[in-house]
Parts: structure tokens; C-alpha cells; sequence
């Protein structure tokens, strides 16, 4: 890959006549070109074009290398693309921005193959550790370990261990499902965790046989941390804060840039942390353009301040703040997911309302009178139904109201009668194909095989249906890259190797739309983002292999070359990257 300024450019003066775009371009001198690509456009005018033409932030013309040359003058930037594969740049449908910001300032447990390599992490973390300080972690899974810890109660481990390498630092690692937490002596000290304290409700404090806490903090016996944590950061100055905030969204943009995301839909965050993105915004830091759901604030709140929030496409198209997030259930692997019929592991649940109805069709009221589309986490069958039904009964107490595009979030289990719904209310599927991937092994020991079959992540009879289905990570549940989960989408091929429910697969063309033009269009920003298309914003992913055609199984393998927001290079792979 070659990046250079033309000394040529003055030879190049003519430019054709029978070109429209090329014409519109004319006196418009590009300051960047890619030349020589696959580009493939999600443009169903000019699906696939071979170099496109930037001035500024805004595509100015795309067609062939040899008509795109011409408009180069010495100001322009030229890339020569080599033949790789160009798209519009990936649009992540659903993720918390913090939350992967957050992620990299905490030990990643994810890829430990024993509690030895753990208690390994923590001890080296502790050797920096100020006095006080909590040394946070997150991503350890019992079931990924090579062997299982000693000693062990209920299969997970005793805080002894940590407890050694860490006598003075409190120690909290969360587990890769988010639903419990193990922590050392001193955490559980300051947490005032004794051998007398009650189970808190929602939550268990594992004991041993004597009694004593081991470490393991089961759903909201969690939160028993959080004052003596809170506390530990209330002597944070306003600019040690503010510092903090920044570095987390830095470090979170850094990820999503180096694996081609140049949009993110943040799925939610509150009024504070929309405040520190506008003021992001407003400098032209943020790394990633922004969607950002509301969330984790009160429908009084929200009523009082949604209006003064809304933003369309702020700071030259970086920020836009137009939706609220809700829950109504909770994940399928902890069995809370809101089934129909109960669990097949768990014959007497049926999984849990998070929310109930009631409360988020008021939320749904608040959102639809402000002009704010609706999203709502929904996995279970039961959970699905009930959402649609809200936003059936919101759409239909609001005749006048059309161009909602409400979604749900994740839509993971559907009964056959609730597909067709999506499309006849004009529901988004907001869905992750990397989810597919991580889920199918033990999805049929909650659901049976023959519900799983029927229900499980539908991308094809959504799509058929004619839902629009969009693609994501939910990082940091997953990692956010978004070649995995395209992936998810278009081969649905499990880590044992087996394809589960083949009849639901994508083509790679539909899986490409679901992850630009769709996400453009779940966040009304398909005016601008979504397509590699004359006049839209130029954000645009190159990478090292072409995942529209080459081998199937060789699709994981690619990585982002060049990631382009605004028509600016924010992420360049170093020259020792494969290509
Ligand atoms: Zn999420």
C-alpha cells in the first residue's frame, strides 16, 4: 500500500464530460482518493467501484482508478489501495462506549487458562498497586480453565490464593457474564462481609463448609463492594475525574478504530456521560461518531430534559442523541431470559421481567411525546412478544407518529408468530452474529433442541420478512471487532466446527448492509453514513483480506488496514501487519 502525493497532478486537467459525478467534482480538488480497490459501495446505484474521490469530510465522486486520477491535484492525498477490499466503514449497532473504555484500564481474565494464571495477573498488578487501590479485573470464566482450581467450592475457588498475592489491595474480578464477582480477604473486609452477613436479596455470598465467605459474589451480592469502592474514588479531584472520563473514551476509541468501527451505538448512557461527549464533540476528540441511547435515568428525568438532549448529527455528524435504552429481561445463559414456556434446565422458571410492562410503556409514552425512538433489551421469547406488543399499543395510542424505527435489542428468541411483527410494525432487530457463535453450544440446554431450531437467532426469517436486521458486539461482552460477528451472521460456525441452524445464515452482502447501511438507517443516519456514496460522509474501512470473496472459513483472519472518519486516516496498521 502506497500513500503519496501526486507531483503529477497538473497533467491531469481534463476530466470527462460524461461522467456526472466526476463533473460535479470539477474545481472541487479531492483531498484524499483511494485508488485501485474492491471497493464495494452497500450502494445499490454503483455497487462496486474501483476508487472514490474525498474533499474534506464528504465523498465527492466515486468510478473507476482511471477517472478518479484525473481529479487529483498536489493538495491531494492518494492511497493506492492494491486491490483490497474497501467498504463503508462498520457501524457498531450496539455496545456500551465506557463500559469497553473501562475495560482496558481492568486485567483481562478473558484468555486465563487456570485460576493459577489469575492469581499469576493479580499478584503482578499488586506489585504497582498503590495502597488502596482496587486492582479490577474482568472476563474469567471456570468453564475455560484447563483444570479446575484446588480447592474449589462449587466449582469455583477459594480467596486464599488472592488473598496472599494481595493482602492489602482489594481485588474484585467479574465474571465474563457480568452475573458474579469473585474478590479477595481485604475486599470482602471492606466490604464488612462476615460470617454473619445475610444474603442481600437477588444475591448470594458463597460459603465454605464452615461458613465462611469465599470470595464467589453471586448476582447482587455484587454490589456489597461498591460503597468501599466508591469510596476509594470519592478523593478523586474534579480533574483527576475528568482525566479518567477522557482516558476511558480514548482508549475506547483506539479499539474500535483499529478494527475498522467509525460509528458506535452506545446502548446507553446517562445524562453526565452525554455531557462529556458533547464537550468531546465540541473540541473534535471524539475518536468515533457516536449514537447514544439514554439510559439509567428516571421517565421524570427523561420528560423534563429529553428535549434539551436531542442531537442529530452534532459536531459535523459525531454525536446524535434521539433514543432511550430499556431492559425487560435479563440473559439466557443465567436464566433470565423471559421464556414463553419454562426452561429446560429450570422446569419451574420461566426466566425474569426485569422491568415490568407497565413501566416501560410509560417509558415508551415519555419517549414516543419527545420524538425519541425506543430500545429495548429483549432475548427471551416471552420478552419479545411482550416488547412488541408495548410498542404495538404506544404506535397505535399515537396514529400520528410514523418513521419510529423502534428496536428491539438482541431479539434472540422469537416464537414463528412474532417474526412477521417486526416488519409490520417497522421494528429493528438489533442483533449480534457474534452472540450466535459464543451461545449455540448450550442454547438447546435451556430451550430444547427443537425450540432452539425454531426460535434461535433468526437473522434469514427476519430478514425475509422484511425486518431490518442490524449487526453488532455488545462489547465489552464481545470483543469489539467487527469481523467476528459478520462472520456470526454469514456462517453461523460454531468453535467445534459445526454450523448451527444453517437455513438462518446471511449472504455476505446482506450481512455487510446489516453492519453499515442498516445500523445508518436504526440511527436515521442514512442520509449520511451507511454507504460509500457521493455526498455522504466519507467514513470508509479498508481491509487486509476481502471478506466478499475469499474462502468462507478464512473470513476471521481479516483485520482493518486503514480506517477513514470525516475523510480523515484515523487508524493505519503498521507495515508488518499481514497483508
Ligand atoms: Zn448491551
Amino acid at each position: 500500500m502506497r500513500i503519496c502525493r501526486s507531483r503529477f497532478a497538473t497533467a491531469f486537467l481534463v476530466v470527462s464530460a460524461f461522467l456526472p459525478a466526476l463533473v460535479r467534482a470539477q474545481g472541487a480538488a479531492p483531498t484524499l482518493v483511494l485508488v485501485n480497490g474492491h471497493i464495494v459501495t452497500v450502494d445499490s446505484a454503483k455497487p462496486e467501484v474501483q476508487a472514490v474521490a474525498i474533499k474534506g469530510d464528504r465523498i465527492i465522486a466515486v468510478g473507476t482508478t482511471r477517472d478518479i486520477r484525473k481529479l487529483v491535484r498536489s493538495q491531494t492525498q492518494v492511497i493506492d489501495l492494491e486491490g483490497k477490499l474497501a467498504v463503508p466503514g462498520f457501524i457498531d449497532g450496539h455496545g456500551h462506549y465506557m463500559g469497553l473504555g473501562q475495560s482496558k484500564l481492568q486485567l483481562d481474565l478473558t484468555k486465563a487458562h487456570t485460576w493459577d494464571d489469575i492469581v499469576a495477573m493479580v499478584a503482578q498488578a499488586a506489585t504497582t498497586a498503590k495502597p488502596g487501590d482496587w486492582i479490577v479485573g474482568r472476563g474469567w470464566h471456570q468453564a475455560k480453565w484447563d483444570r479446575p482450581p484446588v480447592p474449589a467450592v462449587e466449582g469455583n475457588p477459594v480467596h486464599a490464593s488472592l488473598s496472599a498475592v494481595s493482602p492489602n489491595n482489594p481485588v474484585v474480578l467479574t465474571h465474563a457474564s457480568g452475573h458474579a464477582s469473585f474478590v479477595n480477604g481485604k475486599a470482602l473486609e471492606l466490604a464488612g462481609v462476615t460470617k454473619d452477613t445475610q444474603n442481600p436479596a437477588g444475591g448470594e455470598i458463597v460459603r465454605d463448609v464452615d461458613g465462611n465467605a469465599t470470595g464467589m459474589l453471586r448476582e447482587s451480592a455484587q454490589r456489597l463492594t461498591g460503597p468501599a469502592r466508591a469510596n476509594s474514588e470519592a478523593g478523586r479531584s474534579a480533574a483527576e475525574r475528568d482525566a479518567l472520563s477522557r482516558r476511558v473514551v480514548a482508549l475506547a476509541g483506539a479499539d474500535a478504530l483499529s478494527k475498522g468501527i467509525t460509528s458506535f451505538h452506545d446502548a446507553g448512557s446517562n445524562f453526565a456521560t452525554i455531557d462529556l461527549f458533547k464537550t468531546l464533540a465540541n473540541e473534535g476528540t471524539l475518536p468515533v461518531r457516536l449514537y447514544v441511547m439514554v439510559r439509567g435515568e428516571s421517565n421524570e428525568r427523561m420528560d423534563s430534559l429529553l428535549d434539551k438532549y436531542k442531537m442529530q448529527g452534532y459536531a459535523k455528524g459525531y454525536l446524535t442523541v434521539r433514543s432511550i435504552k430499556r431492559q425487560i429481561d435479563g440473559a439466557l445463559g443465567s436464566n433470565g431470559a423471559w421464556l414463553l414456556e419454562p426452561y429446560l434446565d429450570l422446569p419451574r422458571s420461566t426466566g425474569l421481567a426485569l422491568e415490568e410492562p407497565e413501566s416501560l410503556q410509560h417509558a415508551a409514552e415519555v419517549a414516543i411525546k419527545h420524538g425519541y425512538q425506543v430500545n429495548t433489551h429483549a432475548i427471551g421469547d416471552r420478552a419479545n412478544r411482550e416488547t412488541l406488543d408495548i410498542y404495538e399499543r404506544v404506535f397505535k395510542a399515537n396514529p400520528g407518529k410514523t418513521g419510529l424505527r423502534w428496536r428491539i435489542e438482541h431479539a434472540q428468541h422469537i416464537q414463528a408468530n412474532d417474526v412477521p411483527r417486526f416488519s409490520q410494525l417497522g421494528v429493528i432487530a438489533s442483533m449480534q452474529g457474534i452472540h450466535t457463535i459464543s451461545d449455540a453450544p448450550w442454547i438447546p440446554s435451556k430451550l430444547g433442541v427443537a425450540r432452539t431450531n425454531a426460535e434461535s437467532y433468526l437473522f434469514r426469517s427476519l430478514w425475509d420478512s422484511g425486518a431490518i436486521v442490524t449487526n453488532g458486539t455488545d462489547t465489552p461482552v464481545e470483543d469489539v471487532d467487527p469481523i467476528p460477528s459478520f462472520y456470526g451472521m454469514v456462517a453461523r460456525v460454531t468453535k467445534d466446527g459445526s454450523v448451527f441452524t444453517p437455513e438462518q445464515r446471511l449472504t455476505r452482502a446482506e450481512a455487510l448492509k446489516a453492519y453499515t447501511l442498516n445500523n445508518a438507517y436504526a440511527s436515521f443516519l442514512e442520509g449520511q453514513l451507511g454507504s460509500i456514496s457521493v455526498g455522504k460522509l466519507a467514513d470508509i474501512t479498508v481491509l487486509s483480506k476481502d471478506i466478499m470473496t475469499i474462502p468462507e472459513r478464512e473470513i476471521p483472519t481479516a483485520t482493518a488496514l486503514y480506517t477513514i472518519v470525516g475523510g480523515k486516516v484515523k487508524y493505519q496498521a503498521s507495515a508488518d501487519v499481514p497483508r
